[in-house]
């Protein structure tokens, strides 16, 4: 991380005048700590390994020098951006959408879960520049001759690790290897282990590296607690009694398991308590509905697994709650990062019985942190 220029505002990176605008209409003023170190690297075309805590603007960190390098009068595929959740694809094609506001560009996400052949028709009829996609879709387009990766010079793995990790690895092989020798690699996460670094030596050719240490990925902002309950049946009592504080503003809960979250949905519906659960094995448009209420505050408790863990951004979530401790320690962090989204404030709490508590002190001494536990009154911590 050493010698690079820092670049305190925006203008100073020389960005097209159409894209600086778009930065400006998007409601940014200056760039953030990754923001002022990675995007000149990112312009630079060399291999870039981009870590940053949860929330603090990685997304536009990748697009903007992505949107830098397009070239907006080829009508080529030039940009590739893989993300392991549908829902993270179609919001990374979002925030792409509108830094690239006066860029007239064009977009399309390649997600599963939807009819492929719409997404053939529209390829054939034009080759979006940039493409926003999770693994699986993206190849099979390739495979079918329906996307084009001849011009393709920048690949983004956005959450790397998990692509890495979650059986996603052959998959983006696959990809990158059908790329023009030379193609740009970014690698991004907030948490890039040591085995996950090693891994990325496959993707990338003597990368600039802005790495984070682990002791410094959990952010001040979002405080830890925790709830001993005696039992697994007591963790839904206490569940019940947080719910007012729930609402406050939006939170999210985390299950394990997809069969947990339909169990807990459920068991809140029979207390009345308004409540909507979102997984994996629900129909795409279903789960399109579940995000559109939950981005609009329509609903504002979500009950989820581990497909919400992963950079979505809704800006209103202020606590978390993890009903299950996650069985990765990196997804813990990602959990309680969907609170404190660029410096807001942040809640987690942990519901745990006597067989987490070792588990719970694993995390504290691999993140460096404090997790304290709840007070009697909720109020002093919100
Ligand atoms: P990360 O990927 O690092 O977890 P995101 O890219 O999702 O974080 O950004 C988190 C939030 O911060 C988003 O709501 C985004 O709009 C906002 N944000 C990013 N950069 C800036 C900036 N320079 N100024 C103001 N808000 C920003
Ligand atoms: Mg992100």
């Amino acid at each position: 991380t050493k010698g690079i220029k820092v670049h305190r505002t925006f203008e100073s990176m020389k960005l097209k005048p159409d894209l600086l605008k778009g930065i400006y209409g998007y409601g940014f003023e200056a760039p953030s700590a990754i923001q002022s170190r990675a995007i000149m690297q990112i312009i630079s075309g060399k291999d870039t390994i981009a870590q940053a805590q949860s929330g603090t603007g990685k997304t536009a960190t990748f697009s903007i020098g992505m949107l830098q390098v397009i070239d907006t009068k080829s009508h080529d595929c030039q940009a590739l951006i893989l993300s392991p959740t549908r829902e993270l694809a179609v919001q990374i094609e979002n925030v792409v959408k509108h830094l690239g506001d006066y860029m007239n560009i064009h977009t399309h996400a390649l997600i599963g879960g939807i009819n492929v052949g719409q997404d053939v028709k529209k390829l054939q009829t034009s080759q979006p520049q940039i493409v926003s996609g999770t693994p699986g879709r993206v190849l099979d387009v390739l495979k079918r001759r329906n996307l084009s990766p001849r011009h393709i010079k920048i690949l983004i793995l956005d959450e790397a690790d998990e692509l890495f990790t979650k059986g996603f690895k052959e998959q983006i092989y696959e990809i990158y290897k059908q790329l023009p020798p030379g193609a740009q690699v970014v690698v991004v996460s907030a948490t890039l282990s040591p085995e996950v670094l090693e891994m990325t030596n496959k993707f990338t050719t003597d990368p600039v590296k802005i790495l984070v240490k682990r002791d410094e990925i959990s952010l001040s902002g979002i405080k830890q607690y925790y709830v001993q309950c005696e039992k697994e049946e007591w963790k839904f009592d206490t569940l019940c009694d947080l719910y007012d504080n729930l609402t406050i503003t939006q939170a999210v809960i985390f299950c394990n398991t997809k069969l947990k979250v339909n169990w807990l949905v459920e068991q809140m519906r029979k207390q009345n308590f308004t409540v909507v659960g979102m997984h994996g094995d629900m129909k795409q448009d279903e789960r399109d509905s579940i995000m559109n209420d939950f981005r609009t505050g329509n609903s504002r408790v979500l009950i989820s697994t581990d497909v919400w863990a992963r950079g979505i951004d809704v800006q209103q979530v202020s606590l978390v709650i993890n009903y299950d401790l996650p069985t990765d320690k990196e997804n813990y962090i990602h959990r309680i990062g969907r609170s404190g989204r660029f410096g807001r404030k942040g809640t987690a709490i942990n519901l745990i019985t006597k067989a987490d508590v070792q588990t719970q002190k694993e995390l504290e001494k691999f993140y460096s942190t404090k997790i304290k536990e709840m007070p009697m009154n909720i109020n002093d911590i919100m």
